[in-house]
């Protein structure tokens, strides 16, 4: 096995790169800011560039990288290493071979999976799904994504298993990011619960949401900023807050009725910012829709914080050598 290993974990906002040594330990990493335009090749510029500042920072030639393994937003191929429909990215519709074009720049060998799955396999590998043989990922930000472990293995399916953010909980409800209605998404996705903060305000609503979004100097109700407005008790927030939290006590409670999993991971920008105490909320709020209402799943935050990504992106490469 290669001794040190890059991760990246490309966000809509943020590229994120680790390198780990042989134990699994973070020995350098990179955050970049994702390139707004200037399409594929322009983020595959700017990941190449994080990588090497990550093993810069290791004190590691890229050379030396065993491999860099990649989570990626959008359509993932990992067999074809391509890319399409990024829609957070920018012009990316189209499959773009990101793995060859990342490979053939960085000259080492590179695999690409999908960013929520590879985050859930870090999970299990290296944080808080260890001790379990089965789980729920429940991946909370601006979408809600998800991955199933079972038997220590990730469930994919046909390749799109684990979209518990697309399950209903409620027939003919809120008009969903994906285009359909009553997703769990619709209602506790960071993009759906921003859109519906705005149309409140638009209707007369009062809030410090958008003032403290603007005080912080960013364009989106960032976790951070919805944490900030829970902090001050604003009182549309908390109420938008309590209405997510509603639907994915209904989803994740459904889900469990489904798979009798052992345990549920919350992660994601908005479940490792708002951590335990969110995490008993929820808790609490799939209780009254547990059909073993006596045995419930054990819950817990994701362990290994922002950085979870990156490093679950890393064990690709293992998986890869051990293939
Ligand atoms: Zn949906």
């Amino acid at each position: 096995m290669p001794t040190f290993r890059a991760g990246v974990d490309l966000g809509a906002t943020k590229i994120q790169t680790v390198v780990v040594g042989p134990d699994h330990a973070v020995v350098g990493q990179a955050r970049h800011a994702t390139p707004t335009e200037g399409g594929p090749p322009a983020v595959t510029t700017a990941i190449a560039g994080a990588v090497e500042e990550a093993a810069g920072a290791a004190g590691v030639a890229v050379e030396e990288l065993g491999g860099v393994g990649v989570g990626s937003p959008g359509a993932v191929d990992h067999d074809a290493g391509t890319v399409a429909e990024a829609r957070n990215l920018p012009d990316w519709e189209e499959a773009f071979p990101l793995a060859a074009a990342l490979a053939d720049a960085l000259d080492a060998p590179v695999r690409i999976d999908n960013d929520v799955q590879v985050a859930v396999l870090g999970e299990l590998e290296l944080g808080a799904g260890r001790p379990y043989s089965s789980f729920l990922g429940v991946w909370w930000g601006t979408g809600v994504g998800g991955g199933i472990v079972l038997d220590r293995k990730l469930w994919l399916g046909r390749g799109a298993a684990g979209e518990i953010g697309h399950t209903v909980v409620k027939r003919g409800g809120a008009r969903c990011p994906c285009g359909r209605r009553g997703c769990l998404e619709a209602y506790a996705g960071r993009g759906a619960m921003e859109a519906r903060a705005r149309e409140l305000v638009h209707r007369g609503r009062k809030t410090d949401l958008f003032e403290l979004m603007e005080k912080r100097g960013r364009p989106r109700l960032t976790s951070g900023v919805w944490e900030a407005a829970l902090h001050h008790h604003d009182k549309l927030a908390k109420e938008l807050m309590a209405r997510a939290v509603g639907a994915l006590g209904v989803g994740i409670a459904s889900a469990v009725n489904l798979l009798d999993v052992e345990a549920v991971v919350i992660g994601g920008g908005l479940g490792t910012r708002l951590g335990e105490p969110y995490v008993a909320r929820i808790a609490e709020a799939m209780q009254p829709h547990l059909f073993v209402a006596d045995r419930p799943p054990a819950m817990l935050p994701a362990a290994l914080g922002d950085l979870g990504g990156a490093i679950g992106a890393a064990l690709l490469v293992e998986n890869s050598e051990s293939l």
